[in-house]
């Protein structure tokens, strides 16, 4: 039986969980989802996906509990994980704000990508936008961006499985996705499903 975990601090948390529970289920896997809250929920998860939410409290909380170094040590042994928004913005390896530029913030720091914090400003803070992901198929995707980041870089190793606005908006590396966007505020599972096979291939 899989076993998936969702990042548990803040956050779109519950979304994930039901997103992942329904992707599982058209793919016909049997599988459970469960909470992380503690190094110790780590266990035995065969992917674990970070939400959205604020990056700065997530990252505090989690470094406080431990959470956060033995996240980077699973995923730097290959422990699958999707990262969303704020998520992506603790996977990457550098991050700046838009606003205040360099910001000291914990990160997991495990993925080759650059990222700005609150790139689309004020005016554009929230919006909806189809995606054209071709590894998906045809059908666009519904883009929803709340006060997101943007990749300004990424490195060789590094898919970019999507783009908005000449920026990557869903990137892949390895065993480790992740996007600016959110799926899980969707009813269309097909990047969850993606995660999870890429997890078990
Ligand atoms: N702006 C948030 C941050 O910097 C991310 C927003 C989100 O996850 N929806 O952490």
């Amino acid at each position: 039986m899989l076993k998936l975990g969702v990042v548990a601090i803040q956050g779109a948390v519950s979304e994930h969980v039901q997103s992942l529970k329904l992707a599982m289920a058209r793919l016909g896997l049997d599988g459970d989802v469960k909470l992380v809250k503690k190094s110790i929920d780590l266990e035995n998860v065969q992917g674990v996906v970070i939400p959205g939410g604020e990056s700065t409290v997530m990252g505090r909380v989690a470094e406080r509990t431990g959470l956060l170094s033995a996240l980077r040590e699973r995923i730097e042994n290959g422990l699958p994980v999707f990262g969303t928004c704020a998520g992506t913005i603790l996977l990457a390896k550098e991050v700046r704000d838009a606003k205040v530029g360099k910001v000291e913030q914990p990160l997991i720091g495990v993925m080759d990508i650059k990222i700005i914090r609150n790139y689309y400003g004020r005016q554009k803070e929230s919006f909806e936008v189809d995606l054209d992901i071709p590894t998906l198929g045809s059908k666009p995707f519904r883009g929803v961006f709340i006060r997101a980041p943007a990749i300004e870089f990424v490195g060789d190793n590094v898919k970019i499985l999507a783009t908005y606005d000449g920026l990557p908006v869903l990137v892949q590396q390895d065993k480790m996705l992740a996007a600016t966007f959110h799926p899980e505020l969707t009813n269309d599972t097909r990047i969850h499903e993606f995660f999870i096979k890429n997890a078990l291939s």
